[in-house]
């Protein structure tokens, strides 16, 4: 499954935004309601750098060429404003699928070892002591052979 990412990026204040959006056209638009809204609308009319980008990423979304719009504000920021500058990036990105043919998992945790230092174990199943066995639980317990084949046959975990 893909989607479209719509980045905001506030160079000044470190500042970053992100949003998600099914088609580039939908993600792009919402890019150039944001530009304008946010920058546009208050640039200066007098001034002159400001004010021919700003007709010109108007005339863009008027057209229907919002690529270009983003484009054209993002050149506009390294131009004029590259100290303060804000960025807007559309792109797309693969992310993972949730069915139940292709569900991402998780690695089992590591089992957490511990092996006695010398042997005298109890079996935690049927509580057969043996003198030659080593725990492999801190409480001095372990599975002895008979209960560990059972558990394999039946299902059971020791
Ligand atoms: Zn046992």
């Amino acid at each position: 499954m893909k989607v479209w990412v719509l980045e905001w990026l506030d160079t000044d204040n470190i500042q970053t935004n992100c949003t998600i959006w099914a088609t580039e056209q939908d993600a792009l638009q919402q890019a150039c309601d944001e530009l304008i809204e946010h920058h546009v609308d208050n640039w200066d009319p007098d001034d002159p750098d400001q004010a021919v980008a700003a007709d010109q990423i108007q005339e863009f979304i008027r057209k229907g060429q919002y690529r270009q719009a983003v484009q054209r504000f993002n050149d506009y920021q390294d131009d004029y404003n590259s100290d303060y500058a804000h960025y807007y990036y559309v792109h797309e990105k693969e992310v993972l699928s949730h069915n139940q043919n292709n569900s991402p998992t998780l690695p089992p945790p590591a089992p957490v070892a511990f092996k006695a230092s010398s042997p005298g174990a109890t079996c935690r199943k049927c509580s057969n002591p043996n003198p030659y066995a080593y725990a492999d639980r801190s409480d001095g317990t372990y599975c002895c052979r008979q209960c560990s084949t059972f558990s394999t046959i039946f299902g059971v975990s020791p």
